[in-house]
């Protein structure tokens, strides 16, 4: 195992900074209300530096938040004479429930006083002690990323994914800590990029993150006048938690994740979503079809057609159409409502992997993409397979939603991002926003030749 050392600068927090994959991060959004935010950290500061503005804006937002603190934290100082490790011990609790308190009225804190540098020792205890931490409902199991390179780090990590292997409803974080000192900025490792999400904190939560940062005296500050009394959080490093974003790997199997998922839902259920015959699925249609910028088109494709409503009504409007479902069942029912359509194909498939070869004049992912496990593959291949004139639609409902992973609003900023189309159609209501984006930027009065 390769383990870090605390000294020397690290990675300056200005190079970070100018890494535009840092800026594009898909976008994470605070779950809805209803689901619990719960945050391990190895050592009493780690919830603070990788997450406090997360615990800041979710205790404000008045999600129940509780923070698991697994260690003492006694060894943060090894040789040092100054302190006793029960003193130090103590110190710290102090710090950590000054520093929770900056971040919230109302966070609970849980000290659970394990041996600072052994908790791999006690990956059960603390799995239990996570586990019964836990309410019951939606839950965020957010930890110290496995990755960080400190055994304590790593052994969080593993006790989070323990403690949610029998729980459907826990969506899992992992938050770098010492990863952002050692990692040389630079390309975004290829293995994180499906995982990595950004949590814009605001003026708010950063400013409360850093006063909650300023009450780990005995980190920051030297703890006597030898070398060994030096503190553990140099300056160069704490400016990594100073930026206006926080970073999560999203590492859990997220219930929508597995195509097991939208089978089950499916199964003895023709119609899950209740999509047919209600009237607000009529109009979102019918808006849907108004909103296509020609009468005609080549090839259409429809990722996750669902049972087949909207396919019928694209089917009218070109020469050739390929939908896609990862759910059996929605397969079958949308193979036999195109069955009077001999231009139309359906297909079982996990998008973007089994993405149809070929261009397409026409993309429509609607209510789709916020299942999407790998947003920017999704997004690599609707800009890889639309012709010249191409145009995307994207449709997708607004309100929180347990099994959605992102946001309509985080779906869309993503695929505008990745795409580079422009946008032709917007209509944005409180349930739904529904985009028309096009390599072609003209309007429809200018595609009419109605205006220059
Ligand atoms: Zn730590």
């Amino acid at each position: 195992v390769t383990t870090f050392v605390h000294s020397g600068d690290g990675t300056d927090e200005a190079a970070w900074l100018a890494q535009s994959w840092l800026q594009r991060l898909p976008r994470l959004g605070l779950p809805p209300i209803t689901t619990a935010i719960v945050v391990l950290a190895p050592h009493p500061d780690d919830e603070t530096l990788g997450a406090g503005g997360l615990i800041s804006a979710a205790a404000q937002a008045g999600h129940r938040v509780s923070v698991i603190v697994a260690s003492d934290g006694a060894a943060s100082h090894p040789l040092s004479g100054a302190m006793t490790p029960p003193e130090m011990a103590a110190v710290r609790a102090s710090e950590v429930r000054a520093a929770v308190g900056q971040l919230g009225d109302d966070v609970d804190l849980i000290l659970l006083g394990y041996p600072d540098g052994q908790l791999d020792r006690h990956v059960e205890a603390l799995t239990d002690a996570v586990r019964s931490a836990m309410p019951d409902g939606p839950t965020w199991l957010l930890t110290t990323w496995r990755g960080d390179r400190h055994p304590d780090h790593e052994a969080c990590a593993k006790v989070a994914e323990a403690a949610a292997s029998d729980r459907l409803d826990v969506r899992r974080f992992e938050f770098p800590v010492w990863w952002w000192h050692w990692q040389p900025a630079g390309r975004m490792p290829v293995d994180l990029v499906d995982l990595a999400r950004r949590l814009d904190l605001g003026e708010t939560h950063q400013r409360r993150k850093q006063r909650a940062i300023r009450e780990f005296g005995s980190q920051l500050n030297p703890i006597g006048p030898e070398p060994a009394d030096a503190p553990v959080l140099t300056a160069s490093f704490t400016a990594h938690f100073e930026r206006d974003f926080e970073v999560f790997f999203e590492t859990g199997d997220h219930p929508a994740r597995g195509n097991d998922y939208f089978e089950q839902l499916y199964q003895g259920r023709a119609d899950p979503w209740h999509v047919a015959g209600r009237f607000y699925e009529d109009r979102r249609r019918s808006l849907i079809i108004a909103a296509l910028a020609q009468p005609h088109f080549r090839r259409v494709f429809e990722p996750g057609c669902g049972n087949g409503e909207l396919s019928v009504m694209l089917a009218d409007r070109c020469a050739e159409l390929i939908c896609m479902d990862a759910a059996t069942g929605a397969v079958e029912t949308t193979t036999e409502r195109l069955r009077a359509y001999p231009h139309a194909r359906v297909a079982c498939a996990t998008l973007p992997r089994d993405w149809p070869a070929g261009s397409f004049d026409l993309i429509v992912v609607s209510e789709f993409a916020y299942f999407s496990t790998d947003l920017v593959g999704l997004a690599e291949q609707i800009h890889a397979s639309l012709t010249d004139d191409g145009a995307l639609v994207l449709v997708h409902w607004r309100w929180p939603a347990a099994d959605h992973p992102y946001t309509a609003e985080t779906v869309h900023a993503t695929i505008a991002q990745f795409t580079d189309l422009h946008l032709v159609v917007e209509h944005t209501e409180a349930d739904f926003i529904l985009q028309v984006l096009s390599r072609d930027p003209r309007s429809i009065a200018q595609r009419a030749a109605m205006v220059p």
